[in-house]
């Protein structure tokens, strides 16, 4: 990985403009500081059922809605998926619907992707086409219906209907284009002279992250714990906050990267929660992590694996993201924001410490796709395992909550005043 980022050293960042780094395509909820609208609660329609028939050779998905709605479905590959994107639909279908598949269907996963839109992602086992996608009337007796039918092709064949199906109109398979590629770098303060912090919390949306046992989703324990440190560091005002998404949205990994460029942010701080499969022991406490080209251990990369599926998880055309970035400019030119991440995630884990239960070797390192902004300092914590029983008990609860807000909010605030002091008036 290293030797083959060396080739690029001498291209540097600032020949590189944002629109090539960050081209349309991903999915993004809205441009600028309000990046996640509220979803209105209005009367959506309902899908309340869904049937998989059929084998290997062709097999049918039909999803009962309580009204008609219009879709578009088209094919992505490695790994081979299909996708079908829906107006915001409710989805009430039994717990752990799409945990198995039947015939080409592995597996499905459905869920929020922006405001106003759902997306169906089934994960194939092969090449397949989408022979038919439809929604039909309701009639005799049965209600509204959306039919997917998969036929199993060669390879050669989807690659030709992958084509097809991202043709040169769309050239991507986002419902939302970002317009906005302007992509600023080494800002320190935000337009109004306040240092930008943003916060991400993990997954969203149709990426419901790690699952507890008993059914708490990393999705929502970590949305609750970055609105909560929002407020708690918007209290003095001496910061200003911007999040990743602050309601049950999904957002492409790309995207939350360009969020912190483009407001020019001086921190960039992931919050997620981890998982152990039951037969891998039961590690418990915080852990910290930066980025790195090798992972400081097993762990660290197996977990940087997981977190970077959550594009394919979330229907992203991974042959079109820039999965690059990180090796066009890790040397050089991101040595000084390294030295930073290193900085803060120092100074995080000795407050963290103050409060939470750390891991038994808290700072480590991997190649996370969410933090590679090559000029904003970033960190990835996970707050702890919903695998288990201990940590999940204290993630849930409000008092280890604000605890352990105050002490990142604290590191937060000590990293940024000294940052804002060492780097005025240019990064
Ligand atoms: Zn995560």
């Amino acid at each position: 990985m290293a030797g083959r980022a060396n080739h690029f050293i001498l291209l540097g960042i600032a020949s590189l403009c944002a629109a090539a780094l960050f081209p349309p395509g991903t999915i993004s909820p809205a441009a600028g500081n309000e990046l996640v609208r509220p979803s209105v609660a209005g009367d959506f329609p309902v899908a309340s059922e869904v049937r998989l028939a059929g084998d290997l050779k062709q097999t049918r998905f039909i999803l009962d809605l309580d009204k008609k709605i219009d879709i578009h479905a088209f094919l992505l590959a490695d790994p081979y998926r299909a996708v079908i994107d829906i107006p915001q639909v409710s989805f009430r279908l039994a717990p752990g619907a799409g945990d198995t598949g039947r015939g080409l269907i592995k597996a499905f996963r459905y869920g929020l992707v922006m405001p106003g839109g759902s997306r169906i992602v089934f994960d194939l086992a092969g090449p397949a086409k989408i022979e038919k996608a439809y929604v039909l009337d309701a009639a005799n007796g049965q209600p509204p219906r959306l039919v997917v039918e998969l036929e199993a092709v060669d390879r050669a064949a989807f690659n030709r209907l992958l084509v097809a199906s991202n043709g040169p109109e769309r050239g991507t398979n986002s419902p939302a284009p970002v317009a906005d590629t302007t992509g600023s770098t080494g800002a320190v303060v935000s337009a109004d002279g306040r240092p930008v912090v943003v916060i991400d919390p993990g997954h969203g949306g149709i990426d419901n992250g790690t699952q507890a046992s008993t059914g708490e989703t990393e999705k929502d324990l970590v949305l609750a714990f970055a609105v909560a440190l929002r407020d708690r560091i918007e209290q003095d005002g001496k910061y200003q906050v911007i999040m990743t998404r602050t309601d049950d949205t999904f957002v492409p990994l790309a995207e939350r990267v360009r969020i912190a460029r483009s407001n020019g942010a001086a921190l960039f701080v992931s919050i997620h929660a981890d998982a152990l499969p039951r037969r891998e022991g039961d590690a418990r406490g915080a852990t910290i992590y930066t980025l790195s080209d090798k992972a400081s251990d097993a762990e660290a990369e197996r977990l940087a694996e997981t977190e970077n599926k959550a594009d394919a998880i979330g229907g992203v055309n991974l042959t079109e993201e820039p999965t690059d970035v990180a090796d066009i400019l890790i040397d050089l030119a991101q040595r000084e924001t390294r030295t930073f991440s290193n900085r803060f995630a120092r100074l995080l884990m000795n407050e963290m410490k103050t409060s939470a239960r750390m891991h038994k070797h808290p700072l480590k390192s991997a190649g996370f796709r969410v933090l590679k902004a090559p000029d904003v300092p970033s960190v990835l914590v996970e707050l702890g395992y919903v695998s288990n029983r201990a940590d999940l008990r204290q993630m849930l609860s409000d008092d280890w909550r604000s605890r352990t807000v105050r002490a990142v909010a604290k590191a937060i605030e000590t990293f940024l005043a000294k940052r804002v002091v060492s780097a005025s008036p240019a990064h």
